[in-house]
């Protein structure tokens, strides 16, 4: 093990003895008492000495015996220590690739903030390599969401869409001016893959390519898919009948897309798990008898051909969204999950709404147990005694403190 303070994690004293990792009320941490020749020890742990190295310094500054591993070992437990060596053999293949991993560097020093295991963060971005996700749409909002997964290390992106790009869905870091009249999936497949960092791994694909084919199925082990329509009513009233596949194969999914003046962000749907489509339309039609009726008019209007859809609002929406995907992807629970964020021109406020599982629908979400909320962020829980931040703080962070750290409030 080589150790390191987490880098993105500014330091400051609070006072003689209490050292503050981090500046935002969301990641800061306290901890104390350290006295000065240990506070100065930190500096030595930035990755580049071992641990019996790291020992002899402490022995050099008179620091007690046993009182170097004490720190690690403390550090460790408050999610504040990195390893460089850390991560197993796909964090060592991914330190292999340079050039992607330069790319990715402020991915990965983010990725420490919320992976409290030592060299985790580096294992959990090398884990999106081998994730597949799959975007359905290739608008303002599909194509930009799809290259900003492929661009923060997700292995394969896949996206979906029929006819030719028109000049309505050029945006930037999204489908480019020159690819005007080209077929839409093909340019944002394109895109995509100019975002990757470093070079796609072109056999593993097509691999796995054949080994679906000859499974006769069509998407086999799809992490997520995200379903970003250019149509506004498939944005507002998405169609459960559509989910249906996904539900029954178990197939996480995420809604988003804009529709007229708001964008939507959610919800993202763990079949049986939390609400889905079929949900939300049960519990639009119980809220209001007209809505049955109003969608059925909606979708059988004629199609615009030029729907309402701000560039600004649809590359927030974009950005919102495959930063949801990702968290999901990373193994936390984003808070999309069973809700629909919606922010609308121009206040620009997100408003949450909360989709609760509906009896009515099939989807099994309702029966699996009222109030019951699953994470699946598998952190260990602490039982000693904890500075415990408020319920609702804790639950955001995941993660359980250990004695001697506790939220700063700052
Ligand atoms: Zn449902």
């Amino acid at each position: 093990m080589h150790p390191m303070v987490k880098p993105a994690l500014r330091r400051g004293w609070r006072d003689l003895n209490t050292v503050q990792f981090g500046m935002t009320p969301a990641h800061a941490m306290t901890l104390g008492p350290m006295d000065t020749a240990t506070g100065s020890f930190l500096d030595l742990l930035n990755g580049t000495r071992g641990l019996p190295l790291l020992r002899d310094e402490g022995r050099r500054m008179d620091l007690p015996d046993g009182q170097v591993d004490a720190l690690l070992e403390r550090l460790a437990r408050a999610g504040l220590l990195d390893d460089t060596r850390g991560g197993g053999p796909a964090a060592d293949a991914l330190r292999e690739r340079t050039d992607a991993l330069e790319r990715l560097r402020p991915d990965l020093a983010s990725l420490t903030l919320t992976t409290p295991e030592p060299g985790g963060a580096l294992g959990r971005l090398a884990a999106r390599g081998a994730q597949r996700v799959q975007v359905r749409g290739a608008g303002r909002v599909g194509a930009l969401l799809a290259s900003v997964l492929s661009g923060a290390g997700v292995g394969e992106v896949d996206v979906r869409d029929v006819g030719r790009v028109e000049p309505w869905d050029v945006a930037p870091g999204g489908l480019p001016a020159d690819s005007l009249r080209e077929r839409r999936q093909d340019a944002a497949r394109a895109a995509v893959r100019r975002a990757a960092p470093g070079r796609p791994a072109r056999r593993a694909r097509s691999t796995r390519a054949a080994a679906a084919a000859s499974a006769g199925t069509d998407d086999p082990g799809l992490s997520l898919v995200i379903i970003a329509p250019r149509d506004d009513v498939a944005v507002h009233a998405p169609d459960p009948f559509a989910a249906e596949p996904l539900l029954a194969s178990g197939t996480p999914h995420l809604y988003t897309g804009v529709v007229e003046g708001t964008g939507v962000v959610g919800p993202l749907v763990l079949p049986g798990g939390t609400s889905c489509a079929g949900c939300l339309h049960q519990d639009r039609a119980d809220r209001d008898p007209a809505w049955p009726r109003l969608v059925a008019q909606w979708r059988s209007g004629s199609a615009r051909r030029v729907g309402a859809c701000d560039l600004a609002l649809a590359t927030a929406v974009a950005g919102v969204a495959a930063a949801h995907a990702l968290a999901f992807l990373d193994g936390a629970s984003p808070s999309s999950a069973g809700t629909r964020w919606e922010v609308s021109l121009p206040g620009l406020t997100w408003h949450s709404r909360p989709i609760w599982p509906h009896p009515a629908c099939g989807c099994g979400a309702a029966e699996r147990g009222k109030g019951e909320h699953s994470s699946t962020d598998g952190e260990p829980r602490e039982t000693m005694a904890v500075r415990r931040p408020s319920p609702a703080r804790r639950r955001e962070a995941g993660v359980s403190r250990p004695t001697g750290t506790w939220r700063a409030h700052v």
